[in-house]
């Protein structure tokens, strides 16, 4: 199929009463592998490339074999851009071609949040291209691998939430409520009270970063209260290191034997993407 931009996904997925889970794609293994795991588990998906991430890829080599890929399936899927940071960023996106982005404006103050947020909204809505953005500050680095804690402080304020839709026009809104990018320093501890609040308040499709390391209760209470988009990359990243590493070790025969490596590792990271989409409730919804 075409890709289809990600308000058109989520509003299937909020009348569904499940989440589509949003997968980072950093090369050709991975954006196979999520592919493969979407045709498999016939569910929609949204294929995450993240600003932090363009020192490790081609752009220009990767949207291409997106669109072409994505084209074949039977399922829907969105081209995110995620977390991006800057105007020029986001006018490189929606002129390759992705059908939604992602603008991250947490580390401004909330009426430069909301001037820098508008301004995104006005190039991609004429365009066709789906806007989400965050208000207050998910924990952790986004982009894996670090240990992040979520701040009390930075959660998503209701009122705010309310507030900041209604000046941006946004499709989609990230909300900070315990969730953290990279792995959780302990358990994560999701203040559900105020997704509910922030889900009257906003009235719009809500977003879960920080999606590795939470528990299947955590995705149930999350999608029942207004989860409709779940961001998850640090598993997938963690099951392809772990599978290099038991490759590597695995005596002399497959010693060096990269291209058997690259295949057991896209199938470790499909995997983890097939559970996640059987988890969020998307699996058979395509
Ligand atoms: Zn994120």
């Amino acid at each position: 199929m075409t890709l289809v931009n990600l308000k058109t996904i989520l509003e299937k997925a909020r009348r569904g009463g499940y989440a589509v889970g949003a997968f980072n794609v950093i090369d050709l293994t991975f954006l196979e592998a999520i592919l493969d795991a979407a045709q498999k588990q016939n569910s929609p998906v949204i294929l995450n490339i993240a600003e932090v991430h363009f020192p490790f890829l081609t752009l220009e080599n990767i949207v291409p074999a997106a669109v072409m890929l994505a084209g074949r399936l039977p399922v829907e899927t969105v081209l995110n851009l995620d977390h991006g940071l800057t105007i020029e960023a986001i006018h490189r996106a929606v002129d390759l071609g992705f059908t939604s982005v992602m603008f991250d404006g947490s580390h401004l103050d909330f009426a430069e949040n909301v001037h820098q947020t508008r301004e995104v909204v006005r190039y991609c809505r004429p365009r066709g291209v789906s806007v989400e953005a965050e208000l207050g500050a998910v924990g952790g680095e986004e982009g894996g691998g670090l240990v992040g804690s979520a701040d009390p402080e930075r959660y998503t304020d209701a009122g705010q939430a309310r507030e900041f839709v209604r000046k941006t026009g946004i499709d989609a809104l990230a909300v900070a409520i315990g969730n953290s990018h990279g792995k959780y320093k302990g358990a994560p501890h999701l203040d559900f009270e105020r997704l509910a609040d922030i889900r009257e308040a906003a009235g719009l499709p809500l977003v879960l970063h920080g999606g590795s390391g939470l528990s299947a209760e955590d995705f149930r209470r999350a999608v029942l209260l207004g989860i409709v988009k779940i961001n998850f990359f640090t598993g997938m990243s963690q099951a392809a290191i772990r599978t290099a590493q038991d490759c590597l070790q695995q005596g002399d025969e497959r010693y060096n034997d990269y291209p058997a490596m690259v295949r057991s590792v896209r199938n470790a990271v499909g995997a983890v993407v097939e559970e996640q989409m059987i988890l969020f409730g998307s699996a058979g919804q395509g």
